[in-house]
């Protein structure tokens, strides 16, 4: 067996992981499917995000704030081997509140999950009103009420990121293949292999990173892969002069200009269309945030589904039958693209993801019998 690892997906989730694995010496094979299927990692927002993730679970604010701290040397250490710029700032964000009572539903959970959590000190963050906030957001609308600041929040252009993760692995000597699509997945004597139409291709571990189609793959090798579609929808603007805005959720300007707008979450299965009511207020309330975007032409808009845990947390699992398979599932790859690239990469090598990161294992998924 001539490989090391196997990943199927090669999305953000799946070449952070390859990357990362590469840099540690391992031989990996990634084998991802086609241009046509669902690729939340080619349609996301690109925000590299701390504020209110993890509001369930600590331990996932905790992997958010280490790798954003993470991030300033993983993005400076992939621009200085591909040449790919990332487009990478870590200014702040601010996540808005149009009205009162959301404002004091936001600051009541985060200072339950920040200051009832000792492993999150370092999280800063603050309530600013409108008017402190229209320092950090000019022209901000005279009826949003105000929003949550945090310094550890920052934004990429994800497709770089992409970019730079796949020529990051060719220069490792990832071996990538694009329109290899995986039928099934087993546990052999030696290890493992993948079935593809061009045949059958092994290796001593295997990870799948698979986005949603973790959901076909993951039961044969003993992994929960309990994912959903939840879809989002954005708007791009055309590009305007640089705002000096920091970014948010609801509303971010991009490097080269355009406003990106959009934050919704939508449980519509794998439906992958756009819808004039949603895009429309979505533009209704980038306008009340900036009134001088009324003017504005908007020049795109898509949708792509996220990869929904049930909890919305990271699921990391090793296969409790199948040793030396996992299953790597999250909706906030963007974020923790350092992380995974990292100690996440690290864990797996040496077979520690059951027990660094077992609080993200399927079993918080498991119903237990009473009585
Ligand atoms: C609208 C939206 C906005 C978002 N905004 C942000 C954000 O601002 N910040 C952030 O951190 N995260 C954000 N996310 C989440 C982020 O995009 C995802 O967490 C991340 O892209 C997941 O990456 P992935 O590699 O797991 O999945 P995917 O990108 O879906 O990649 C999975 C890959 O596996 C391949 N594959 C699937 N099945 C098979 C098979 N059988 N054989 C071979 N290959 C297969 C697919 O072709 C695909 O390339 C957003 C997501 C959406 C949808």
């Amino acid at each position: 067996m001539s490989r090391d690892f196997l990943i199927i997906g090669g999305g953000v989730v799946g070449m952070a992981v390859a990357y990362g694995l590469a840099r540690l010496g391992r031989r990996v094979t990634v084998l991802d499917e086609h241009d046509g299927s669902l690729r939340a990692s080619r349609g996301n927002a690109g925000l590299v995000w701390v504020q209110g993730k993890g509001l369930g679970m600590p331990r996932y604010a905790e992997l958010s704030l280490h790798s954003s701290e993470s991030w300033p040397g993983f993005a400076q250490e992939l621009t200085a081997r591909t040449g790919v710029e990332l487009e990478y700032e870590r200014s702040g964000g601010v996540d808005l509140c149009l009205d009162a009572q959301e404002a004091e539903a936001r600051q009541a959970a985060y200072r339950t999950l920040y200051a009832t959590t000792p492993t999150l000190t370092a999280m800063r963050w603050a309530y600013l009103d409108r008017e402190v906030l229209r320092e950090h957001l000019p022209g901000l609308g005279e009826t949003v009420h105000g929003g949550t600041f945090s310094p550890h929040d920052g934004q990429c252009n994800p497709l770089y990121l992409l970019r730079a993760l796949y020529a990051a692995c060719l220069t490792l000597g990832v071996d990538y293949r694009p329109a290899t699509s995986v039928s099934a997945v087993e546990a052999t004597h030696a290890g493992f292999t993948a079935r593809t139409p061009t045949g059958a291709i092994s290796a001593e571990r295997i990870i799948l990173a698979a986005g949603l189609g973790a959901r076909t793959l993951a039961p044969s090798l003993g992994l929960s892969g309990q994912v959903r579609p939840v879809r989002g929808q954005l708007l791009v603007t055309e590009r305007l002069p640089p705002g000096g805005r920091l970014p948010s959720p609801q509303i971010r300007q991009t490097a080269s200009g355009g406003y990106m707008i959009g934050d919704v979450l939508e449980e519509v299965g794998y439906d992958t269309g756009v819808t004039l009511e949603t895009l429309h207020s979505l533009g209704e309330r980038a306008i009340q945030i900036y009134p001088d975007l009324a003017r504005a032409r908007l020049v795109r808009t898509w949708s792509a589904l996220r990869v929904m845990t049930p909890d919305g947390s990271p699921l990391y699992e090793a296969s409790r039958n199948c040793s030396g398979a996992y299953n790597l599932s999250c909706h906030s790859g963007i974020t923790l693209a350092a992380f995974h690239a990292k100690e996440l990469a690290a864990a797996i090598d040496t077979d520690r993801l059951a027990t660094t990161y077992g609080d993200f294992s399927g079993a918080r998924f498991d119903v237990q019998a009473i009585g």
